[in-house]
This record gives structure tokens, C-alpha cells and sequence, in this order.
């Protein structure tokens, strides 16, 4: 049975980089039948705090990467934060000192006695590598306070979490030589290592806390992103599918996953695409399941849904015009309220010819004397109100458009007719009339 885990040391949000290794750890444990576990490597008490962790926990949650083992999942390897489990690295420190790997300096640090060989990482990734017998000092693996270095606890975690592989990032791979001399030391064999490459910025440039796309709770969950396209998207970063398309459901994704096609190449960060696979997502929902997702951002904005149904079908009928949920409350604003803003443009053009005057009111008269309040009964009632006075439908089309919504651009006008409703399409249109009149 594979074993396998993310560890992020809670210093600050979750980036995409580490999103992206817990999403390959969860492809390969689902692909194998395998367990996902988190533990979260909290033994820096100068850098690690609690908020950072559970924000982290709240972004992994978000993305739908569900660990099997760790903080509230239980297991029986736990506890899963590493500040709770001195006691554990204290009994695997005195098998060091049992086998004469450690010895203790006058400061009181415990320093671990490299076997000074060369040793070779056999990676998934990047093939094997060889590095050179050490010349470097002896590893400190106690601080003087009693607190264990960061590659003591990971290897020992990794042994007593009987992992069989570690998918992380690159940048752990030229320490990876002093993780095996550890698991030697302690007569275990290592998991099978997988150093997946780093995300870059667009230009090239190592992406760092504050570029554009790194934070997932920043950039994703609070900028309208579907946890869905950003699952996809982060899949390909690094990795491409032997498939036709990209836009792949996370059951194909996990079927597809093959370690051994990971690039060995970094992986740049491209936020255009990624909103390109949210439109795509976000188009695919049903109007129940895209106003769920975009509801907060609609109440965040000051909007209440009153009527379900028709606040679904409004957001659904803008969903073609917008690539993230964010923009969708600009979109819909008058289906919630009817004190809507006018663009400056819409009034310009309402005021530029006498004609529109007529036009709309006739079109109110019209739409007064339906007795069937539909798509295609108002649609039928504005082409035949435009026929009556000798213009196309085309040309009315705009001035209703501007009258009930105050906006030159949006979904169908009988669509907004009709989920407004005939009272409410009456009374815009005569307020309208009575701001240009
Ligand atoms: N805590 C380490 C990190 O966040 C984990 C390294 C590993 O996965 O082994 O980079």
C-alpha cells in the first residue's frame, strides 16, 4: 500500500507550489489506492503560527484536496503536527546515540556524524543523482533549547509514518542526500523520492510570496476562482496528461497521473490561462450549482437574493460574459434591486433622439396588454412594436436594454423581461421615460 503526504511548514499562506505538491501527492495515493496523509511540520516556533496553519488547512479544505490521515481526519500514526511529537523524536535520537551516529558539543547541540559516502537518490523525477561524500561540518539535528532541526524530524516522520513515497519540490532535492544518510543511519529504508519542479513567474523569475497567483486563499478563493479549474489547471503545471484536451475532471486526472511524465523542466505560472479554465468551468455548471458559487460574492457586494429561482437563472445568463465569479455581481446588480445606476454612455444615447421616447413607450404599452408573461411573447411584442413604427428590432433593442438595467451590455432583453417580471419591466420602463422625458 503506497503512503503519502504533504507537510507544509506553517510559516504563511498556502501557495500554489505547495497546493500543487499536495495535489500530486493526492493523484498518486488515489491512482494507487493509496493514503493521503497531512502533517504539518510546526517544530519552528519562531516561524510557524497557528493562524498559518489552519489557513492552510482552510485552503487545501477549498480545494478539495481531502487528506485520509492528519489534523481532524485522525489516524493511527498521529498526533500529525510535529509540536506535538517530541517525545517520539527523543526515542529516535537515543537509537542515533545507541548506534554512535550522534555526539553532543559543549553548547549542548546534538550533531549527527555524516557517513561521509557518496550517496544517490534514485528521483522519479529527476533520474538518479549522485552526490559526492560530504565535506560539509556534522549535521546539528538538536538545538541547544532541546528543539529538533527540520531534516531530523522529517526523516524520522517519514519512518514512523511508513511513508513509501514523497512527491515535493525541487528545492528539497540537494538536502535529500542528508535525509538518506539519516534513514540509513536508522537502518530504514527512504520512500522513493519525486522532486517535482518549481513554479516560475511568467518571466522566468523563482514566484514568491507576493507575485501575482501565488496564495491560494488571496488569489483563488476570494478572486471568484471554482476549486475545480484550479485543481486542473495546478495538474498541469509540470505534468502533461497523454490526452486529448486539457480541461479534465479530477477522476481522469487521477486515472491519467503517471509520476514518470513529469517535466524535469520548472513550470511557469500563467494566470491568464488558468482564468481561461474557470470560464470553462464555470460555463459548465447548472444555474443552481453556479449561484452557489458565486452567492457570497453577490451578498458581499450588498445584494439580496430574494427569489432563487430567478437569481439563478440571472447569474446563468451572464455566465458566457465572465471568466471569475467576481465579475458576476456587476453583471446581474439590477435583477436585485431596482435603484440601479444609469452609465453615464446609456443616458447619452437614451437622451440623443426624440424618437427613443416614443419607441419606449410603446413598447410599454405593449408589454402592458400581454396576458402571457414569456421569452418569446415579449420577444414577438418587440419586434412588433419596432415593425409598428417602421424600425428594426435591433433598434429598440438597446433602448430596453438601457431602461431595464441602466447597462448597454447583458444577457437577452426578454430574458431580463421575463425574470423581472411584467411589473417590474412596466414600472423601469416609465421611470426610465420620466429621466428623459
Ligand atoms: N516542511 C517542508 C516544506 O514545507 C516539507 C518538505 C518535505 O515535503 O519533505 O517544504
Amino acid at each position: 500500500m503506497t503512503r503519502v503526504r504533504f507537510a507544509p511548514s506553517p510559516t504563511g499562506d498556502l501557495h500554489v507550489g505547495g497546493a500543487r505538491t499536495a495535489l500530486f501527492n493526492l493523484l498518486f495515493a488515489r491512482k494507487t489506492g493509496g493514503t493521503f496523509i497531512l502533517r504539518v511540520e510546526d517544530t519552528d516556533g519562531a516561524r510557524n503560527t497557528e493562524e498559518a496553519a489552519q489557513g492552510i488547512l482552510k485552503g487545501l479544505r477549498w480545494l478539495g484536496l481531502d487528506w485520509d490521515e492528519g489534523p481532524d481526519a485522525g489516524g493511527d500514526c498521529g498526533p500529525y503536527f510535529q509540536s506535538q511529537r517530541k517525545p517520539i523524536y527523543d526515542a529516535y535520537l537515543a537509537k542515533l546515540e545507541a548506534a554512535g551516529r550522534v555526539y553532543t558539543e559543549y553548547s549542548g547541540a546534538v550533531r549527527f556524524k555524516f557517513s561521509r559516502t557518496p550517496i544517490t537518490v534514485h528521483d522519479l523525477v529527476c533520474g538518479d543523482v549522485t552526490f559526492a561524500a560530504t565535506e560539509e561540518p556534522d549535521m546539528t539535528v538538536r538545538r541547544p533549547d532541546g528543539s529538533y532541526i527540520f531534516h531530523f524530524v522529517n526523516v524520522v516522520d517519514d519512518i514512523e509514518m511508513r511513508m513509501t513515497h514523497v512527491f515535493r519540490g525541487e528545492d528539497h532535492l540537494s538536502n535529500t542526500w542528508k535525509h538518506i544518510d539519516l534513514f540509513n543511519a536508522f537502518g530504514a529504508t527512504p520512500p522513493t523520492y519525486a522532486h517535482i519542479p518549481l513554479i516560475l513567474n511568467p518571466d522566468g523569475t523563482k514566484m514568491s510570496k507576493r507575485d501575482e497567483g501565488s496564495a491560494v486563499e488571496k488569489s483563488y478563493m476570494n478572486e471568484g476562482f471554482l476549486p475545480d479549474a484550479v485543481f486542473n489547471y495546478l495538474c498541469l503545471l509540470g505534468w502533461t496528461p497523454r490526452t486529448e484536451g486539457e480541461k479534465l475532471s479530477r477522476e481522469s486526472l487521477v486515472n491519467l497521473f503517471d509520476p514518470a511524465e513529469i517535466h524535469n523542466a520548472n513550470a511557469r505560472f500563467d494566470m491568464h490561462k488558468c482564468q481561461w479554465f474557470n470560464a470553462q468551468y464555470l460555463r459548465a455548471l447548472s444555474p443552481e450549482e453556479l449561484l452557489s458559487s458565486c452567492r457570497r460574492f453577490i451578498e458581499n457586494a450588498g445584494y439580496s437574493i430574494n427569489d432563487e429561482a430567478v437569481a439563478a437563472a440571472a447569474v446563468y445568463s451572464v455566465k458566457e460574459k465572465v471568466s471569475l465569479l467576481t465579475e458576476i455581481p456587476a453583471w446581474v446588480h439590477y435583477f436585485f434591486r431596482s435603484d440601479y445606476p444609469y452609465e453615464d454612455e446609456v443616458m447619452v444615447k437614451l437622451k440623443a433622439k426624440p424618437e427613443n421616447l416614443t419607441l419606449l413607450k410603446a413598447a410599454c404599452e405593449c408589454f402592458r396588454t400581454l396576458s402571457e408573461w414569456s421569452e418569446s411573447t415579449i420577444q414577438t411584442a418587440i419586434e412588433e412594436t419596432a415593425k409598428a413604427h417602421s424600425f428594426k428590432s435591433g433598434a429598440l433593442m438597446p433602448l430596453l436594454r438601457f431602461a431595464l438595467s441602466g447597462q448597454s451590455r447583458g444577457p437577452g432583453v426578454n430574458t431580463i423581461a421575463h425574470l423581472i417580471g411584467q411589473e417590474s419591466t412596466l414600472q423601469r420602463i416609465e421611470h426610465t421615460l420620466g429621466l428623459i422625458g
